[in-house]
């Protein structure tokens, strides 16, 4: 049969977003000689650097959303809170993966929680959130601590508020209740370790998961990625599949990263999804014999995606904003570099600001241990720390 989704090279790719996701998927898509077109509205967006062309605009602009769909053969998005109403409008025109319906599923929490309930995977038990009593009586159910959150446009820990007693619970709502969106609250899962799981599936149904990654979070940020994850074998293999159940489950074509917290007895519990490229997949640029990236080349182009394999222990850290600023915008990347199995991606943001991503640090090792060590040591150089400071 032919494969009616197949593009040949040459052909274009349309990325909605134009941050340091759309950048890397631009540089992946070149690698096998396809074209980008990010839609932003900053002309100097990561993205636009390295991609063929840009619409500039912004997100929300249902105009900008069908110039791009007119420019280009397929379209994707590189964070999850673009405009659905835009996607939806592009995807009159071209072809869009994921599609806007997980896309919608994935922006709102208490639909993706319902969604995965659907599906028969573990969340954290919750309950939807309209006012102080709904809280009271959630408390009743769920116990404390319990985890507030807002159920849409939230990231990275913003829009969170952990109650651990009834004496907090006005405070909290009030809090979140201010932007006027949607509340979701969570029993508080005791987690030993946080993992992610990122699942390529194409339009004909396979999928392929990429190992997972143990995150450590500084400042609701991640931190640090170390691949593969200090956990059993089996978990390993439960978190792997679980991510292609989900993918399979919610029909997503593209990327799905699958972020689940792993108990003291090994049972996995799912907390979130995002529907695109993932910053706990950047270990894959180095570590694995295909990237996250270019797996979502080949779904998009209609190319077969092959299970990836780790081809060495890697650790990725992040490099956010106050390594330049701490170096007066000079980090020492001779310092850092001089150090065996270290690669460094920067984004090529102007702008340096405390706890913005700006590029990260990927070190392959022979072990995890040594990975993590480099990792961590080529940071303090790059940042001009001792370790004794
Ligand atoms: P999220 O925005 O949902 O990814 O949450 C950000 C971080 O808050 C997670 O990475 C966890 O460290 C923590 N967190 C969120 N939900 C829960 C929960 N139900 N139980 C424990 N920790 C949580």
């Amino acid at each position: 049969m032919e494969n009616e989704s197949l593009l040949n090279p040459g052909s274009t790719i349309g990325i909605i977003g134009g941050g340091q996701l759309g950048r890397m998927l631009a540089l992946a898509a070149r690698q096998m000689d396809y074209r980008t077109i990010v839609l932003d509205p900053d002309p100097n967006c990561p993205a636009a650097q390295v991609a063929d062309g840009q619409v500039i605009g912004a997100y929300a602009s249902h105009d900008a959303a069908r110039d791009l769909a007119r420019a280009v053969d397929v379209l994707t998005y590189e964070f999850e809170n673009v405009d659905a109403d835009s996607v939806s409008i592009a995807g009159e025109l071209k072809p869009v993966h994921p599609s806007t319906s997980v896309l919608r599923t994935t922006q709102h929490r208490l639909h993706e929680k319902n969604a995965l309930l659907k599906a028969g995977i573990a969340v954290a038990p919750f309950r939807a959130i309209e006012s102080v009593s709904d809280l009271h009586a959630a408390a009743v159910d769920l116990g404390y601590p319990m985890v507030l959150k807002t159920a849409t446009q939230g990231y990275d820990g913003k829009g969170q508020s952990i109650i651990t007693r009834a004496e907090g619970i006005e405070s909290s709502f009030r809090g979140l209740n201010k932007a006027g969106t949607e509340l979701i609250v969570e029993q508080f899962v005791p987690f030993t370790m946080e993992i992610s799981v990122i699942c390529a599936r194409t339009a004909t149904g396979e999928t392929a998961t990429f190992p997972p990654s143990e995150n450590i979070h500084r400042n609701h940020i991640l931190d640090i990625s170390i691949v593969p994850a200090r956990i059993p074998d089996e978990v390993r293999a439960n978190a792997r599949s679980l991510a292609a159940d989900i993918a399979e489950n919610l029909g997503v074509v593209g990327l799905i990263a699958v972020e689940m917290f792993v108990t003291r007895d090994g049972d996995i519990v799912v907390n979130e999804l995002a529907p695109r490229p993932h910053n706990s997949g950047h270990y894959t640029l180095d570590g694995c014999d295909t990237s996250q990236f270019e797996q979502l080349v080949r779904v998009l182009a209609g190319l077969p995606v092959a299970e990836p394999k780790l081809h060495s222990p890697t650790v990725m850290v992040n490099l956010l904003g106050e390594v330049w600023e701490d170096t007066d915008g000079n980090p020492d990347w001779e310092g850092a570099l001089r150090l065996p199995g270290v690669s460094l991606h920067l984004y090529g943001k102007a702008e340096a600001r405390v706890g913005r991503k700006m590029g990260h640090i990927n070190v392959v090792a022979e072990t995890v241990e040594d990975a993590l060590y480099t990792a961590i040591e080529a940071r303090d150089r790059a940042w001009r720390r001792s370790k004794n400071t």
